[in-house]
């Protein structure tokens, strides 16, 4: 990959920054009014869903706990297949706690699916998901997301932790890839 500025990669910007801190806000008050006096740990999905812990997690008033997860769906392509495998687990033992787990985007839920049954194992006192975007294919998957920024078309978005071969993690608004970078 040339170093062509990352400007000229991006078709169209789908959320800016700004839109991005105003709904997390939103779901930051929402959090905070369901765990008004529990005890909550926020799990987060390494590596995409950094940013977004870090932005929901300072939009919150409550106390809250930080862990994160690191998962490898085994799968050819871009496509996950739902065989998953954690490279690194929680620190924290959730028994009998209040978990929600935080990501970035949902597509297929097989990911989310899976990490929550095995979350569930564990004994939590519950087991939610917060996502920051959503993809149509998710809603076909028995997977129930609590909280949801945006559901948006079937098409490939990066930036605010998303990536396209570990790049454009770091953008600051969310947005579509020109054809080019593919090629
Ligand atoms: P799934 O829900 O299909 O199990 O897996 C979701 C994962 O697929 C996300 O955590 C993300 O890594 C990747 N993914 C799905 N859709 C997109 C997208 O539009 N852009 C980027 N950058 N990653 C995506
Ligand atoms: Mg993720
Ligand atoms: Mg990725």
């Amino acid at each position: 990959m040339e170093a062509s500025s990352v400007e000229s990669d991006l078709v169209e910007v789908l959320f800016t920054e700004k839109q991005i801190q105003d709904r997390l806000g939103e779901l930051a008050k929402e959090i905070d009014r369901d765990y008004a006096g529990k005890d909550l740990i926020i799990v987060g999905v390494l590596r995409g869903a950094v940013m977004v812990m870090a932005d929901l997690s300072r939009a919150l008033d409550s106390h809250v706990e930080m862990d994160w997860m690191a998962v490898s769906s085994y799968g050819s392509g871009t496509k996950s297949s739902g065989v998953v495998r954690i490279l690194k687990d929680l620190d924290a033992d959730i028994s009998g706690r209040h978990v929600l787990i935080v990501d970035e985007i949902i597509d297929t839920g097989l990911t989310l699916s899976w990490l929550t049954s095995n979350l569930g194992s564990r004994g939590p006192a519950s087991v939610e998901i917060c996502t920051l975007l959503r993809k149509p294919e998710a809603l076909q998957m028995p997977v129930d997301v609590k909280y949801v920024g945006w559901d948006i078309p079937n098409e490939f978005v990066v930036g605010y932790g998303l990536d396209y071969r570990e790049r454009y993690r770091n953008l600051r608004d969310i947005a579509t890839l020109a054809p080019h970078v593919y090629s």
